[in-house]
C-alpha cells in the first residue's frame, strides 16, 4: 500500500502526480487566496491536497474530477455542503454552468493541459482569474516574449485573451509519484473586452498558426495566403523576417488587415 497516497494507485493516463509538500501547498493556496463566498472551481482535485485548505478559506468549492475512485474518496473527506462534485472530463465541462466571476484553479493533468487552456479561453468573460500548476516548460511558453525560443502559438493566443504571470517553480520532489520535470505556477487574468481589438479571433488563430508552422521560413512564405507585398508594406512588417519576431500587436494588425481587405478565409 502506498501510504503517502492513502492506498490510491496513481493512474498515469489521468496525469496523476499528487502534491504532498506542505510548504508548496501553502504557497499555492496563498497565491489563490480563497475568500468566503467566492465562486471557485478546482480542476482535478485528486486526493484533496489543495481542496481541503482551499475549503478552509472559501467554505464551498466546485470540483471537476474524472477518476471515480478519487471522487468516492473526496465524498468521504469533504462534508457534502462544502463541495459540489462534477464527475467527468474537464475538457467537456460547461464552465458556463457555474457562477460567473469565477476563480479557476488546479494542478492540471499534464497530458491535457494545452487543450484545457484553449477550452477555458472560451469562458474567459465569466472568469475573474485562473491559477494553475503546469509543466514549467509549458508555463515558459505561455508567458514567452517575441524573439525567444519559447515564443509560439500557445503564448500568442493565450496572451491575446489573458494577462499572464509565472509565479514560482515547483520541483518534482513536491509530488508523489515525482514527475520527471519541474512544474510552475501561472496566473491568468482575462483581459477586458476593450483590450480584445481583433475583429476576427478565428482568423488571428489561423495567421498565428501559419506564421509559426514552419519556424525557419520567412513571413513572405508562411503568410503568403494572408499578406501580399502591399500588405507587408501597409503594415510596416518585413516580409524577410520570421514569425517569432512578431509581437501580439503585429499579429492582431495582420488579422485585422486581412479581415478588412480580403475575401473570407
Ligand atoms: N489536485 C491534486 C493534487 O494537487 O495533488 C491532483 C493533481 S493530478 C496532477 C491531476 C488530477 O486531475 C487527478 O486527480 C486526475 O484524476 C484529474 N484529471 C485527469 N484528467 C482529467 C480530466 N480530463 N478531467 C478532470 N479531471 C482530470
Amino acid at each position: 500500500m502506498n501510504r503517502a497516497l492513502d492506498g490510491h494507485q496513481a493512474r498515469k493516463r489521468f496525469g496523476q502526480n499528487f502534491l504532498t509538500d506542505p510548504n508548496i501547498i501553502r504557497k499555492i493556496v496563498a497565491a489563490i487566496a480563497p475568500r468566503p463566498g467566492e465562486a471557485i472551481v478546482e480542476i482535478g482535485p485528486g486526493l484533496g491536497a489543495l481542496t481541503q485548505p482551499l475549503l478552509a478559506g472559501c467554505g464551498h468549492l466546485h470540483v471537476v474530477e474524472i477518476d471515480r475512485d478519487l471522487i468516492a474518496r473526496l465524498k468521504d473527506k469533504c462534508p457534502p455542503e462544502t463541495i459540489t462534485i462534477h464527475a467527468g472530463d474537464a475538457l467537456r465541462f460547461d464552465f458556463a454552468s457555474l457562477p460567473s466571476d469565477l476563480k479557476v484553479v488546479g494542478n492540471l493533468p499534464y497530458n491535457i493541459s494545452t487543450p484545457l487552456l484553449f477550452h477555458l479561453a472560451d469562458y474567459a468573460e465569466r472568469v475573474r482569474e485562473m491559477t494553475f500548476m503546469l509543466q514549467k516548460e509549458v508555463v515558459d511558453r505561455m508567458v514567452a516574449a517575441p524573439d525567444t525560443e519559447a515564443y509560439g502559438r500557445l503564448g500568442v493566443m493565450l496572451q491575446y485573451r489573458f494577462e499572464m504571470a509565472k509565479l514560482f517553480d515547483v520541483p518534482p520532489g513536491a509530488f508523489r509519484p515525482a514527475p520527471k520535470v519541474t512544474s510552475a505556477i501561472v496566473r491568468m487574468i482575462p483581459k477586458k473586452a476593450d483590450a480584445l481589438t481583433c475583429s476576427d479571433a478565428r482568423l488571428l488563430g489561423k495567421v498565428v498558426t501559419a506564421a509559426f508552422g514552419q519556424r525557419r521560413k520567412t513571413l513572405r512564405n508562411t503568410l503568403r495566403d494572408y499578406l501580399d507585398a502591399a500588405g507587408f508594406e501597409a503594415l510596416g512588417i518585413d516580409p524577410g523576417a520570421r514569425g517569432e519576431t512578431l509581437s501580439l500587436a503585429d499579429f492582431v494588425a495582420i488579422a485585422n488587415y486581412c479581415a478588412a481587405t480580403a475575401e473570407p478565409r
